[in-house]
């Protein structure tokens, strides 16, 4: 009679100490999934603006076309491998460049719109522009100021102001148009964007989700 009483005792501490360890497992598991929740910290976390315009023959141009923004539900914010993720505009707002990633030049931006800014010639979309000596008509690239003979390899900046023309303008007009653009960038820079496409300034809840899992 004994010793039976002792086997139940043994096996009723078997099981407690049993429940024990699963529910410490269980509790570790929920910390440590609560711990990558709020500790989660995107890797990367590049996201600055440049300001630019494009003028044709005395003209802004303003993109209306969809072919030249990015879908906000394509940045995730991780996703710097993808090259449109690295440079693009959102919105339809024309003069704003978003840049997710270090070293992005200005080629690899216009190239994500289908477009390039050669020496003598600027492709826009489906269009072409150059230097035509018949009417004076050129094309220039002013930088902060300073006139470049084409764009590449030149690196995006965060509050550049690039003024890409084709027109007849003289050089000090374009130089005092590059000069008087608007610098919005310094704005965007500091206020979330309106869409969710962010690097440094939001995390959105699936993110945490997504990093405790990954
Ligand atoms: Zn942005
Ligand atoms: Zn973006």
């Amino acid at each position: 009679m004994k010793e039976k009483a002792k086997t139940e005792e043994n096996s009723e501490n078997t099981h407690i100490i049993v429940n024990s360890l699963l529910i410490g497992i269980l509790i570790g598991v929920v910390l440590f999934a609560l711990f990558r929740f709020i500790a989660y910290k995107p890797t990367h976390t590049t996201h600055y603006h440049a300001n630019w315009q494009v003028w044709i023959e005395g003209k802004q141009q303003t993109f209306p076309e969809d072919i030249f923004y990015q879908e906000v539900a394509s940045c995730s914010i991780n996703n710097d491998t993808d090259p449109l993720h690295r440079a693009h505009m959102h919105d339809k707002v024309y003069d704003i460049i978003h840049v997710h990633a270090n070293g992005v030049t200005y080629s690899q931006f216009l190239e994500n719109i289908h477009s390039a800014a050669q020496p003598g010639y600027f492709v826009l979309g489906n269009n072409t522009y150059q230097n035509n000596n018949n009417n004076n008509k050129k094309v220039t690239y002013i930088l902060n100021g300073r006139i470049l003979e084409s764009l590449s390899g030149v690196v995006i900046k965060s509050e550049d102001k690039l003024l890409i023309n084709f027109g007849d303008e003289s050089v000090s007009e374009l130089i005092a148009r590059d000069i008087a653009i608007q610098n919005k960038a310094s704005e965007y820079n500091t206020k979330q964007d309106p869409a969710s496409c962010s690097g440094d300034h939001a995390t959105t809840l699936q993110d945490r989700l997504n990093n405790i899992i990954y």
